[in-house]
Formats: C-alpha cells, structure tokens, sequence
C-alpha cells in the first residue's frame, strides 16, 4: 500500500483547496494561480489566504464606441475646449484589468467594493461599478487578453481596514474579477495622457487630464483689482489737495475711467473663455 504522502509544491494546506462554487477538491497545478473546477467548470483563484470565484465582465462596448465616449468626454466640460479636435490618440489598448470584489455586510447593508488587483495609475478604477448581469464564470479562451493579478487580498483586506473600518468578520464573499477597459494613450500639446473607457458601461476614466486654464482668469482679476486701486487714488488726491470745483473734476474723471477700464477687463475676460 503506497502510504507516502502526495509532493505539493503549494504552501497552501490542500484541505482549503475547493472550488468556491461546488466544494469539490481543486487540482492545482503548481506555479499556476488558478484551478478550473472538474466538476462544474469555474474557475477559482488561489492565493495564499485562500481561493475566491473567478469572474469576468462581459465586454459590451466595442473598440469604435468606446473611441467614440472618449472623443464625447474629451468635448465635454471638463476638458480642455478643443480637446476632441486636437488630442492625438496614440495608442488603445483593450484589456482586462483584475479586481478584487468585496462583498461586505454593514448596518445591515450589503456594500460591494472593488479595488484594484494589480497596480495602475488610474486611480479612478476604484469607482467602477459592474452593470447587473454583466459577470460571467471566467472563461481561459480570455486569457490573451486578461491582466494576471499582483495584488494580495491580504493587502486589499488591511486597505479596507485602514480605510474604510471594514473588519474581516463583515466581509461576506470576496472574488476576482476581470473587468474589460480600454486603455488610451493621447497626446495633447506635447503631453502625454491616459484615459481609460470601462468596456461595460463606456464610463471614461482619467486621473489626469488637461483641464480648463483657470489662471488667466485669475491673470485678469488681479490686473482689474490693481487697475481699480489706482485709479481710486484720483478722487483722493483731488479731494487733498485742491478746491470743490477741483474735487468735483476729478470725481468726473475717475467714474470715466472707472468704466474705460472695464472694458479691456470685459473683452480679456470674453477672449480667454472662447480659448479654454
Ligand atoms: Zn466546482
């Protein structure tokens, strides 16, 4: 009788190793992260503090409509006037970007939060919401295009801890889940910029943009305000220093001023919106 225990190049305790939708045992094969169950086909991820359902999000927005709410949002208010017509798109990208989904139970609530499961520079993906109905088993025909997951639930579970006072007892069920975006790559006045389209909603996701130009309008308050401090100081000289009649004049020639001034302010002001 062979008696000699089975080699596992796991450190994870083989007890643990079930599938998440069936409880049937996973076969894992070593160095690899995740186990399609034998018995009912899911997928499952295996990581060191466990295994969790592997999920993908169906990609309902194609490549020309997502182009198309980039070029929506890039016309926008947000954005820089003009940007639509002068930023170059360099490069797309369609992918899928893994996130861990947590279901949390709080106050009676059920909460779902998604954090990224690899790293990025779009820290917006954290606002990504998963239409109903759009999550799916994971399929490996994916594969090609599908981010491999960097991100320990072990971290994600203390960020949740630390930032949003959610302990381990609260959360209900955790899954990796592969969103589909678009990742754009555009180039604005020699800056390069990313943006990424959610290939579920067509939602557009950008930590950095070129945003309206605030500081010639702040440029022209400033100018406006000395402008106006200097003038004041014809009435207040003329008033000092010479008669009535002379303090009258000078009264004259500042509410003249007062209002030539106002127009250079007005048309700097007219021509820097039609700019931005
Ligand atoms: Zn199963």
């Amino acid at each position: 009788m062979q008696t000699e225990p089975i080699p596992t190049t796991s450190d994870i305790p083989t007890a643990e190793l079930v599938c998440q939708q069936c409880a049937a045992p996973l076969q894992v094969t070593p160095g690899s992260q995740f186990a399609t169950c034998e018995f009912c086909g899911t997928d499952n991820f295996v990581d060191k503090s466990g295994v969790v359902i592997h999920y993908a999000v169906q990609t309902t927005v194609r490549e020309p409509d997502a182009m198309a709410a980039l070029r929506r949002w890039m016309a926008g208010n947000q954005t820089v006037k003009g940007l639509d017509e002068k930023a170059q798109i360099t490069e797309t990208i369609y992918q899928l970007f893994p996130m861990w989904m947590v279901r949390v139970q709080a106050n009676g609530e059920e909460q779902i939060y998604l954090e990224p499961a690899a790293a990025t520079s779009i820290t917006e993906l954290t606002e990504l919401t998963i239409p109903a109905g759009s999550i799916m088993a994971y399929d490996h025909a994916l594969d090609a295009y599908a981010l491999d997951p960097t991100v320990p639930y072990e971290t994600v579970k203390s960020w949740l801890a630390d930032n949003h006072q959610v302990s381990s007892g609260a959360i209900r069920s955790v899954s990796l889940v592969h969103v589909p975006i678009y990742v754009c790559k555009y180039t604005y006045e020699g800056e390069g910029y990313t943006a990424v389209v959610d290939g579920a909603t067509g939602q557009v996701f950008a930590a950095i943009f070129p945003s309206k130009w605030e500081t010639p309008y702040q440029a022209i308050g400033g100018l406006g305000c000395l402008g106006y401090f200097l003038i004041s100081f014809i009435p207040l000289f003329g008033f000092a220093t010479v008669s009535a009649s002379g303090a009258a004049v000078s009264l004259v020639i500042y509410c003249v001023l007062a209002v030539l001034l106002a127009i250079p302010i007005f048309a700097a002001a007219v021509f820097i919106s039609s700019k931005a």
